[in-house]
């Protein structure tokens, strides 16, 4: 807490990985009010129209769930119940299913917005002393392709640069995102750049003109999903225009010749007209990048929820290993993480691949250190079930039990009625929440109440691998407890040793112990040094005390021959193409003022104004052609359910490409607006992240 007397509270704001500092009054009336911090290094003071409403969603109890709640079978209703009979049941079923059918017939479904803490009790819980992996959270639907990129080409899930390159740079290639919606903060650093420098370009690709475009000095309207074949043809551009860094490449890479073959496969002819662009856009981005000092590429959703997610992001990291742009003042490959703390969640390895502090799960010697660290079971080496897999496994009975967290699956998943038939199906499902209008709760046995951002205490870490230190400024309503305390209450319940910490801080110090001597190394960091430092980038030693700004300075990599790898990725899409029945490519997104499934923005009256309804973008070609009119309802439909939204008209998106937002559901509305009834289950094969981004739909009048 700083400034004790007149009640002003340090925190980060809990909306998006941009990880925005804000001080928290707490009124007399136990209410709270936000301001931005002017003395944090993010965003200076300023918060966009989410950070600026966080209040209203913290004072409005309305929605809160008060206590815990059961049923003794699927038939009965549910009722209240005390903490301990609640956790009692759930530890009997949990130690039950565990005996009859093994480990993995559980799991655990959190979040990227749960705190560090969280996750790592979590992840402890289930991968140490269950003896499974089946722990994946919703940043799978999020970061998972750019964090196995990250690992394929750079040796580990590390993001190089720091959110002060973007004021070194001078040529941005913004890809798959639209920052000025859905990362305003940074996208405000930027604008503020370009306007105190003209002469620094920005190219932003995507098939929609968003208002990122606006500051745009080239936009590449591609074809949705032919990044990859883009990326090759601007680093085909490169080379042979000789705007490459030879030197960096010959000293500090491998796999150039490949890449250089794989890149010549096409002319830039032939890659210009399957990205539906000129030859000369590509060739000015090529220039535009090859003329740069400092060169940032920033890509998010439209990269990741891809079939071929993993490639995209190796096709575009390429482009800053060709021309040496990493490691240095303004360059690098900077992904923005979608959510406030999936960076917290894969540092203490919580997801199903993954183990503590970068380790890697199919590395035997990973798995005995961090098992005789905890000091529980024997960690499985065995991949646990992603997050659409475990759905999968509900619905065909694998899986019996499935805990969910700080997350509202049925309207974030893709093929939502499916991931609804298969929480039906399940034996046996535990909602920890903080809404009851959450769609989960109608498929619950239990419900256990959680605290909210404020009133829980932790860390998170954002896209600049940047931690902050949230403070507990006031009490949880009713019963409600911290996500943290719930899971190590159910772990004792378990009969588990391990869980009995006094303090988050004792988590974090165990978690920080656990990185001693890896990359993201934070050995010996506490709550007091990053209060005293206000926030810390790791990797973190006490010579450096708030941290390590960028990484890579010495041109050394985490890949066994320390040289980063450039890939030879194929452009070739595996995503459900349009057809005769099917002819629109449907693309999701999001809309500026609401955050994921509007549990907390929708709340918010304010936030509703900008956008009040779901909506679907259709070019007025393609409108005509279906004699729809502006603001007419229309169904829009796939092979797996259909969607009922008001038409909105735009020359702003591709002919034979419509848009829906992805934020609707029952939480505000009715689940025929929901995007996720008709997109498509088809995962990228390595990161097993969804196509969010890319399925076949028709089009027409209600
Ligand atoms: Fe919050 Fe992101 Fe807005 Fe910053 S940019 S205030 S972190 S939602």
């Amino acid at each position: 807490m700083s400034g004790d007397k007149n009640k002003i509270f340090k925190s980060t704001c809990c909306y998006c990985g941009v990880g925005c500092g804000v001080n928290v009054t707490l009124e007399k009336n136990k209410t709270i009010t936000v301001q931005g911090d002017k003395d944090h290094p993010v965003n200076h003071g300023m918060l966009c129209s989410k950070g600026l409403n966080l209040q209203y969603t913290v004072n409005d109890k309305s929605d809160r769930l008060l206590y815990p709640q059961m049923r003794y079978n699927k038939n009965m209703p549910l009722q209240r119940v005390s903490w301990d009979d609640a956790l009692n049941r759930t530890a009997a079923v949990f130690k039950t299913f565990i005996d009859k059918y093994g480990p993995n017939s559980v799991a655990f479904y959190a979040s990227g917005q749960c705190l560090t803490e969280e996750y790592y009790v979590i992840n402890k819980l289930i991968k140490g002393f269950i003896g499974s992996n089946n722990i994946d959270t919703n940043s799978r639907l999020c970061m998972s392709s750019a964090v196995t990129a990250y690992k394929m080409a750079l040796g580990e899930d590390s993001v190089p640069i720091c959110y002060d390159d973007i004021e070194l740079a001078n040529c941005f290639f913004i890809t798959g995102a639209n920052p000025a919606w859905c990362h305003p903060i940074l996208w405000r650093r930027v604008e503020a750049h370009k306007a105190a420098n003209p002469d620094i370009k920005i190219i932003v690709t995507d098939p929609r003109v968003t208002d990122s475009c606006s500051l745009a000095d080239l936009h590449l309207q591609i074809n949705p999903g032919t990044d990859v074949t883009l990326n090759h043809a601007i680093g085909r551009a490169l080379i042979e225009a000789g705007n490459i860094d030879s030197e960096f490449i010959a000293n500090h890479t491998e796999g150039f010749d490949a890449y250089q073959q794989k890149v010549f496969e096409r002319t830039l002819k032939e890659s210009a007209q399957i990205c539906g662009i000129t030859i000369s856009e590509i060739e000015l981005a090529a220039t535009y990048i090859g003329e740069a000092k400092g060169f940032l590429s920033m890509w998010t959703m439209g990269l990741n929820q891809s079939s071929i997610g993993v490639n995209k992001n190796l096709s575009l990291i390429n482009l800053n290993l060709i021309t040496g742009h990493i490691g240095k003042p303004g360059s690098g490959p900077f992904s923005l993480t979608g959510q406030p703390n999936a960076m917290g969640g894969r540092e203490v390895g919580g997801l199903a691949n993954l183990l503590p502090a970068h380790r890697d799960l199919s590395n035997e010697q990973h798995r005995l250190e961090v098992q005789k660290f905890w000091g529980g079971t024997t960690i499985s080496g065995k991949t646990g079930l992603t997050a659409t897999e475990m759905f999968e496994a509900l619905h065909d009975g694998r899986l019996k039990a499935i805990w969910i967290l700080c997350t509202n699956p049925l309207t974030s998943l893709p093929n939502a009625r499916f991931a609804e038939e298969a929480l039906k199906r399940a034996k046996f499902v535990v909602i920890q929440e903080i809404t009851d209008k959450a769609e989960t709760l109608a498929y619950a046995d239990v419900i256990l109440p959680a605290a909210a951002w404020t009133e829980k205490e932790g860390t998170m870490t954002n896209s600049e691998r940047r931690i902050s230190h949230l403070n507990k400024i006031i009490d949880a309503p009713g019963e409600a407890l911290p996500d943290a305390e719930i899971i190590c209450r159910f772990a004792k319940k378990m009969g588990y040793k391990g869980f009995e910490y006094n303090s988050m801080e004792d988590i974090y110090k165990e978690h920080a112990k656990l990185t001693y001597r890896t990359s993201i190394n934070i050995h010996g960091l506490d709550y007091k040094q990053i209060d005293k430092s206000n926030t810390v980038q790791w990797p973190f030693n006490k010579r450096s005390e708030s941290g390590t700004k960028r990484l890579f300075t010495n041109h050394l990599f985490y890949t066994s021959s320390k040289r980063a790898i450039i890939h030879s990725p194929s452009d070739q899409l595996n995503s459900e193409l349009p057809d005769e029945d099917f002819p629109f490519i449907l693309t999701t997104g999001r809309v500026r003022d609401h955050w994921h499934t509007m549990s907390k923005t929708g709340k918010v009256s304010k936030l509703k104004q900008h956008i009040k309804d779901a909506f679907m973008e259709i070019n007025p070609a393609d409108a005509d052609f279906l004699s729809i009119e502006d603001n007419q309802v229309i169904v829009v439909r796939s092979r797996r359910g259909e969607v009922q939204v008001k038409a909105k008209i735009s020359a702003t998106i591709k002919q034979g490409v419509v848009f829906l937002p992805m934020h609707w559901g029952k939480i505000l509305g009715s689940d025929l607006n929901r995007a996720n009834n008709i997109t498509s289950t088809i995962v990228d094969p390595l990161s097993k992240e969804p196509d969010f981004k890319y399925c076949a739909v028709n089009v027409e009048k209600f």
